[in-house]
Formats: structure tokens, C-alpha cells, sequence
């Protein structure tokens, strides 16, 4: 059983498409592993997206433009001018806006039947939990390690997955996580020590294309796990650099003494 049938079938019947829905969706339709119950799948599913930032931009676009139906947007910042050189759903025009509604403005202007709920702040714990009752994924775009370990323990408490992703200078991740399928959790990853060695974007600088190759590989392996097909590399980490442009793929440990999915 894939992880989206055991996720996510619906109770009842599916959406049906339109005659406009399948040709403007006819090249995934095309594809015999996704094909149209794949689309529905998209059409019904639900995203948090934590961040507008440089992941969260090219990961909220695609998703939008694949047809997944819901997007939650989340980001307490407003658009700052030394943003525009990576973050590509916010223009000249939006400097001083909210980053949640430059990002629902580019969307709507994508895709309008994507139905977006902005929330123009900094979720916490409490809050997470409350919005992930209604969320199928979360793509966790945000740029700390305190939002990604209480988006971590969040989707552990809940059992909703969680693609995680960061870039920094000409490097860059992307890692799965499905706390219903066993393996690790991110914090299986960090300690408590991590927040310490925090490395910010506007301390460290980054590569524009960096982030649109992340964002855009943490769109994909949402819609693998949403659409129900293909292989999302959960309990993995792919580790790009984009310097010499090798990839590697490593195999993460879930650690049993972890504090968040340990005891599970
Ligand atoms: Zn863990």
C-alpha cells in the first residue's frame, strides 16, 4: 500500500475532473503511474508550507501549478529588496508586503481554483498543531531551527509528513519524513546544540538557483507522496552540491534515545 493510500484515500467519492482540468493537467495525466486518480489525489490535497522564503517561493508555485488543491501559507516577514535576487513569487511591486500574500497574489495569478489561507506570522507549537488537523504534508521551508524542530514535533504528534529542505551558499538538502512509516524524525538528526551553529542565508549568502533546485525537489517529492506514485526518498537525505553538482544520498539513522520520536 502506497503511503497516500494509507494516508490519505478519502472516506468517500473522488473529485471528478473537468473537461479544462484534464487538459490543463494532461501532461501529468499522461503519466501512466499518476494518471487521472493521481490528479484527483492533487486536486483534494492539503499543504503547509512553512516559509516564503527561498524554498518556499519555487515549492508553492509548482504545487500550485500541479494542481494540488489547498496551499496554508506561513511567514511572518514582509518583502525586503535583498530578497528579490531568490525568492521568485515576490516582484518589485510587492516590497513592504506580507511575504503570505505576495506569495497568494503569484498564485492566483498561476492557478486560481488553488484555494490559499495566509497566515502572516511565525506558527508556533500549539498553533502548528491546531493547523495540521486540516493538512495532509507540510513542506518545511523556514530558515531556523527552532521553527524546524516544532514543525518536526508537530508532524510527529499529528503522523503527517513532513519534506524538509535548506540551502545555504552552493549546497543544499532535502529530506522525507513519514512518522506513520517509522524511521527517523529530524530532530533524530540535530540536538539541541544545532540552534548554536545556526547558518542564515544573510549571514552566509546563497546561490540563487540553489534554492530554486531545493524548493522545486521538495515540490516533487510532495506530489510523489500526495499523487501516490513514484519512490519519495523517506528516511533519506539527498545532500546537493551545487558547486561541482554531485549528489549523495545518505541513509538517516532514527536515534531511539530521541527525545520527540523516540518513545514511539
Ligand atoms: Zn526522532
Amino acid at each position: 500500500m502506497s503511503i497516500w493510500r494509507a494516508r490519505f484515500a478519502p472516506a468517500g467519492g473522488n473529485v471528478v475532473l473537468t473537461d479544462t482540468q484534464l487538459l490543463r493537467y494532461s501532461r501529468q495525466i499522461m503519466l501512466p503511474d499518476l494518471d487521472v486518480a493521481g490528479q484527483e489525489r492533487l486536486l483534494q490535497a492539503r499543504v503547509l508550507i512553512v516559509g516564503l522564503g527561498g524554498l518556499g517561493c519555487p515549492a508553492a508555485l509548482y504545487l500550485a501549478a500541479a494542481g494540488v488543491g489547498s496551499l496554508v501559507l506561513a511567514d511572518g516577514d514582509v518583502v525586503e529588496l535583498s530578497n528579490l535576487q531568490r525568492q521568485i513569487a515576490h516582484g518589485e511591486a510587492d516590497l513592504g508586503l506580507a511575504k503570505v500574500t505576495s506569495a497568494a497574489n503569484s498564485i492566483a495569478a498561476l492557478n486560481r481554483e488553488t484555494v490559499v489561507k495566509t497566515l502572516a506570522q511565525r506558527l508556533d507549537y500549539e498553533e502548528l498543531l491546531r493547523e495540521l488537523a486540516q493538512i495532509d504534508l507540510v513542506v518545511d521551508a523556514s530558515d531556523s531551527f527552532a521553527t524546524r524542530f516544532a514543525v518536526n514535533r508537530a508532524c510527529v504528534e499529528t503522523a503527517v509528513p513532513l519534506v524538509s529542505g535548506a540551502a545555504i551558499r552552493s549546497e543544499g538538502h532535502v529530506a522525507v519524513f513519514n512518522p506513520s512509516a517509522g524511521g527517523p524524525c529530524y530532530r533524530c538528526l540535530y540536538n539541541d546544540a544545532a540552534g548554536d551553529e545556526e547558518l542564515s542565508c544573510s549571514q552566509s549568502g546563497v546561490l540563487a538557483p540553489m534554492v530554486g533546485v531545493i524548493g522545486s525537489l521538495q515540490a516533487l517529492e510532495a506530489v510523489k507522496l500526495l499523487a501516490g506514485f513514484g519512490e519519495p526518498i523517506v528516511g533519506s537525505m539527498l545532500v546537493v552540491d551545487g558547486w561541482s553538482l554531485q549528489v549523495r544520498r545518505v541513509k538517516l539513522k532514527r536515534d531511539p534515545q530521541c527525545p520527540v520520536c523516540g518513545s514511539r
